[in-house]
């Protein structure tokens, strides 16, 4: 006797995006389940932020199925799905330079209400010292201060401070040294260690290969192939997706 499968984490179903009149994402449809590291790859302007915008309410114009936790999140405020569960590092890490670390780390808390909240937010910022070094050797700093790296450790870690199910890292090792892509990657391992669920964007192929359970290619806004890194991995298309070529 087969249990029914558990509702997955993320479910995307024939997903349209528009901005005007521009179409950005077509019929894109794809399930995350708890615990997986799942990498969207493609070419510049194939619609990866596309998605990871709509996912968290904050971009284009969509129709087509879009649950969280097996809820539909249209009509769903951005701060309801971080609410809900799901938070965004974006791409270009866009922390406030003049503030300081932890006062961009409290930024991710700002929806955190109710009983208890404030020693939560205490307990999150220990754990979160503990994982990031960066943080607790630094925390008083001006974020604008930091090394790409370290802006990028911070940019995580505030999205972690909403407590999320499911994480969206958009281009994390973007406008960095290989060396401190190389730590990025650590601490996204490190999270995946601790059963922490990921829709991951990046230009670093192998990076983004060694380290998924599964992948999609996307190519002017349409999953063209998807499967395991083996399966992928040394497809053409692979190749073919980052010249921004459709598959045929
Ligand atoms: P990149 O790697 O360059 O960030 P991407 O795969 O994330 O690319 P998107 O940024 O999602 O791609 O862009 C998908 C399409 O939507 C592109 O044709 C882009 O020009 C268009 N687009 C993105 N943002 C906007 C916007 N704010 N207004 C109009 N068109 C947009």
């Amino acid at each position: 006797m087969s249990a029914a499968a558990p509702t997955p984490l993320l479910e995307v179903e024939r997903l349209d995006a528009f901005y005007g009149a521009i179409r950005a994402l077509r019929e894109v449809s794809l399930s995350i389940r708890r615990g997986e590291v799942v990498a969207l790859l493609g070419a510049n302007g194939a619609g990866k932020t596309s998605l990871m915008r709509a996912i968290v309410g904050v971009g284009p114009q969509v129709s087509g199925g879009l649950r969280l936790n097996g809820r539909e999140l249209a009509g769903v405020t951005p701060e309801q799905r971080v609410r809900s569960g799901v938070a965004l590092v974006p791409e270009g890490r866009h922390l406030f330079g003049s503030m300081s670390i932890e006062d961009n780390l409290l930024v991710g808390r700002v929806g955190a209400r109710g009983r208890g909240a404030r020693s939560r937010t205490a307990g999150l910022l220990r754990e979160l010292k503990e994982l990031f070094p960066v943080l607790r050797e630094r925390s008083g700093r001006l974020a604008g201060s930091l090394s790409g790296g370290q802006q990028q450790q911070v940019a995580i870690a505030r999205a972690l401070m909403s407590e999320p199910e499911l994480l969206l890292l958009d281009e994390p090792s973007l406008g960095l040294s290989p060396q401190v892509v190389d730590v990025v990657f650590e601490t996204i391992a490190t999270l995946r260690e601790r059963g922490m669920t990921m829709l991951l964007v990046e230009q670093d192929v192998a990076e983004a290969l060694a380290i998924a359970d599964r992948c999609h290619v996307l190519a002017s806004g349409r999953i063209t192939r998807s499967g395991t890194p083996e399966e992928i991995g040394d497809h053409e298309q692979l190749v073919s997706a980052y010249f921004g070529a459709e598959e045929s």
